[in-house]
């Protein structure tokens, strides 16, 4: 399954964050090491979002192996940024490999992204679908449980639910809908990174005035911590927070 991570904390080189480290995501790209459920390697595409210091968000994304795209790993030396969301993707069996399915998604000011699967897609989710409007559904970025997921939690986030509440909801509907769903999701809006843990791998990692969130740590072990199956992390520069989610899936 896909591997992500977020960070929070003083700018940095998206190669510091995202390919030098031991074990970088580029490296989860092709070994990874906690893979759950299906899938070997990562190599279907991959995205990065980051934040300019006004608050707006920039992101690339391509359908194919991070390892691949020279221009991308010459560029990330020259981009500098302190808050960053990035993926790289092993997709669903059946779903599409085309860089509309590649995390992070983003309406402008937030980063989206998703680690596992629906079962039973697309008929599990039919009365979730349903709640979207017609040109939500039509305008999908991909026919993908991802892209699916995003519409909705985009949706609510614009009508002013609050993403520590509407992030842990939406994992409640999809598994007592689709049980045995896989549903790490992450979510930021440039403060904060809102995570869940369902069935798949999590760590934490505090630093001086800094947070990183990623399905596998890298870099120093030091620091890190692992996240308990079925949590909620909200996560900024100062606290890190992870709760139980309580009362779903049962
Ligand atoms: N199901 C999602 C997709 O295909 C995420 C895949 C994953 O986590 N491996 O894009």
């Amino acid at each position: 399954m896909c591997r992500h991570v977020g960070y929070l904390g003083p700018a940095v080189a998206l190669s510091d964050l995202l390919l030098e480290p031991e074990h970088s995501l580029l490296e989860q790209t092709w070994a990874p090491a906690d893979m759950r459920g299906g899938g070997t390697i990562n190599a279907d595409g991959f995205g990065v979002g980051w934040y300019r210091a006004d608050g707006s968000t920039a992101r690339y994304r391509a359908a194919v192996p991070m390892w691949t795209d020279q221009s991308f790993l010459e560029t990330a030396r020259e981009v500098r940024s302190g808050a960053v969301v990035a993926a790289v993707r092993s997709a669903t069996v059946g779903m599409p490999v085309v860089p509309g399915a590649c995390a992070p998604f983003t309406d402008g000011a937030r980063l989206f992204s998703h680690n596992g699967r629906i079962t039973g897609w697309p008929d599990s989710v039919a009365k979730l679908a349903a709640k979207l409007d017609v040109v939500d559904l039509l305008t999908l970025e991909a026919a993908t449980d991802s892209a699916l997921l995003w519409s909705v939690l985009r949706q609510r986030v614009l009508d002013g639910a609050d993403p520590e509440a509407a992030v842990p909801e939406l994992v409640g509907e999809v598994v007592a809908a689709a049980p045995d769903s896989r549903m790490n999701l992450l979510f930021s809006d440039g403060a904060r990174l809102v995570a869940t843990t369902w069935t798949h791998s999590l760590w934490v990692r505090r630093e001086p005035a800094a947070v990183t969130v990623a399905s596998e740590p890298f870099g120093p072990r030091a620091g890190w911590r692992e996240v308990p199956d079925r949590s909620l992390v909200v996560a900024d520069v100062r606290d890190i927070e992870v709760r139980p989610l309580a009362g779903m899936g049962e």
